[in-house]
């Protein structure tokens, strides 16, 4: 795991420190500590008015916990994605409220008022562990891969615990709407919390209480539908109790002294590690695999299952297409590289000769005027030494941006080596060029000067020869004093 992932939310310099810091701290734990109490507490008394409450209050404790986080964490990042999430836990307390007051008058408590409120959480975590994830940099194929993994495990959920029971012809319609609800508000949230799993490269063990959080929210939705479904469930049990898990984890999260921490999000979509690659075929293979085997006993989970495959090759497809635009975006940034010189932006050497070349050949079979000018700059060591050798690449770079701006695009500006350059000028003759480098050697910056050859194409020669040409040209504009133009 690399360290410099991770960035506090405030100040990208301080990241490191408290990354150190982050894991030793200690007192983070008071709060889901008290929600696991008050959990075990739960599961322990029989069933009756006092554990009722206990099971409020323990989900209030969890609510009032991630407030508490909101207004005194020091730095938590996203504070809204929290904030969120406190009033989702606010809605679950006076659904839980609800559906004890029901249950202990003797009132059937699913479907009812409660699964509203209960409900009415979901777009709150769903906007809360959106935000967390949200950057304006790119997503990374992060969503992608939390949406493959996450609609794999959902139908095999469903295919396991919900699907066998739907045909029961005993069940109400809103018992089946409302029972189905759960695993389908629970296949948004759990890619959005892989989401920031898959985004972090160090670990951020806030995001992990999240996960944990929601896989335990998950269990406990899917056993609650399967035990109305089937006739099991009753209050006071494991799956309350999967419930309070899930709540104190979630207040773990928020405590956590690396919910301060941003998820970094890699630089490329190129990146997909082997572990990422292999979690993506099981996930992908899975679904494909349930159909094979319910084939033939239950033509309502095929029919899931089809679309559900369908839905992860296109999800597969996507993220290949985000790898090959990153791969052929690269591949383009390095040939580019490869043609010009890194200090100034003009073209090199390698790129030169292939130029130099390609105009030759035309002018040899047009008949047209080719011209070649060799620069440098006079007693550029001199400045060097007066400025610094920073100011000089400086300028170097402000008169490469200066030729380039006075040039046509069908000119080429070569870098041959230190303060030499090279300009090859097609449909250019003696005469015209020569106006062309006076105008160049009037720009070159900070006053400085520069000497100049100028050679014409002479058919027949080869581009050693010209180049050599124009080189001697340009001694000659040296040896005469500098600061001139001298034509071949
Ligand atoms: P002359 O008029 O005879 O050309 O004198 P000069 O000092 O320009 O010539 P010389 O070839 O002796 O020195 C060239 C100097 O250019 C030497 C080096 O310090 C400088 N130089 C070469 N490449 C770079 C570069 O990339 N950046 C900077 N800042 N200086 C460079
Ligand atoms: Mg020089
Ligand atoms: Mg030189």
């Amino acid at each position: 795991m690399r360290e410099e992932a991770v960035r506090s939310p405030n100040d990208a310099g301080e990241g490191h420190d408290d990354t150190a810091a982050i894991h030793q701290e200690r007192s983070w734990r008071w709060w889901p500590g008290l929600c696991l109490a008050l959990a075990v507490l739960y599961v322990v008394l029989p069933y009756g008015r006092l554990t009722a409450v206990i099971y409020v209050v323990a989900t209030a404790v969890a609510a009032a916990a991630i407030a508490t986080a909101c207004r005194k964490q020091r730095r938590l990042y996203r504070p809204v994605a929290w904030w969120l999430v406190a009033g989702a836990l606010t809605l679950t307390t006076i659904g839980h409220g609800i559906w004890y007051w029901l249950d202990l008058l003797g009132l059937e408590p699913f479907p009812s008022t409660a699964d509203i409120f209960y409900l009415a959480a979901y777009p709150l975590f769903m906007a809360a562990l959106w935000l967390l994830g949200c950057r304006t940099d790119r997503d990374d194929g992060a969503l992608s891969d939390a949406l493959i993994v996450g609609t794999s495990a959902t139908v095999l959920g469903w295919a396991l615990l919900i699907s066998p029971y739907m045909q029961d012809p005993s069940l109400s319609m809103s018992q089946l709407i409302v029972s189905a609800a759960y695993p389908i508000a629970d296949l948004i949230l759990i890619p959005l919390v892989l989401r920031l799993i898959f985004l972090q490269q160090t670990r951020i063990l806030a995001h992990l209480f999240l996960l944990a959080g929601m896989l335990a929210y998950l269990a406990a939705d899917l056993l609650y539908a399967h035990g109305n479904l089937v006739g099991w469930y009753a209050p006071g049990g494991f799956t309350d109790w999967l419930w309070l898990l899930a709540y104190a984890l979630v207040a773990a999260a928020a405590w956590h002294p690396s919910a301060a921490l941003e998820p970094f999000i890699h630089a490329s979509n190129a990146e997909l590690s082997r572990r990422r690659l292999f979690l993506l075929s099981v996930a992908s293979v899975l679904v494909p695999a349930i159909i094979l085997l319910t084939a033939g006993w239950d033509t309502k989970l095929v029919r899931v299952g089809a679309i559900a495959a369908i839905v992860l090759l296109l999800l597969v497809m996507h993220r290949m297409d985000g790898l090959l635009r990153d791969a052929q975006r690269q591949s383009e940034e390095l040939a580019r590289l490869a043609r010009l010189d890194p200090l100034t932006g003009a073209v090199n050497r390698r790129q030169l000769s292939d130029d130099l070349g390609r105009e030759m050949a035309r002018a040899e079979r047009t008949g047209a005027p080719l011209g070649l000018a060799f620069f440098d700059l006079d007693h550029f060591k001199k400045f060097n030494d007066t400025y610094g050798h920073s100011a000089g690449d400086t300028l170097l770079q402000e008169l490469v941006i200066a030729w380039q701006k006075d040039l046509r695009p069908s000119d080429v500006l070569a870098r041959f080596g230190g303060e030499e350059f090279l300009v090859v000028l097609p449909d250019t003759d003696m005469e015209t060029g020569g106006q062309v480098i006076e105008r160049l050697r009037s720009r070159v910056p900070h006053n400085q000067t520069c000497s100049a050859g100028f050679a014409t194409f002479q058919p027949g020669e080869d581009a050693d020869a010209f180049i050599h040409r124009a080189d001697e040209a340009l001694y000659a504009a040296k040896d005469a004093g500098r600061n001139r133009l001298v034509e071949a």
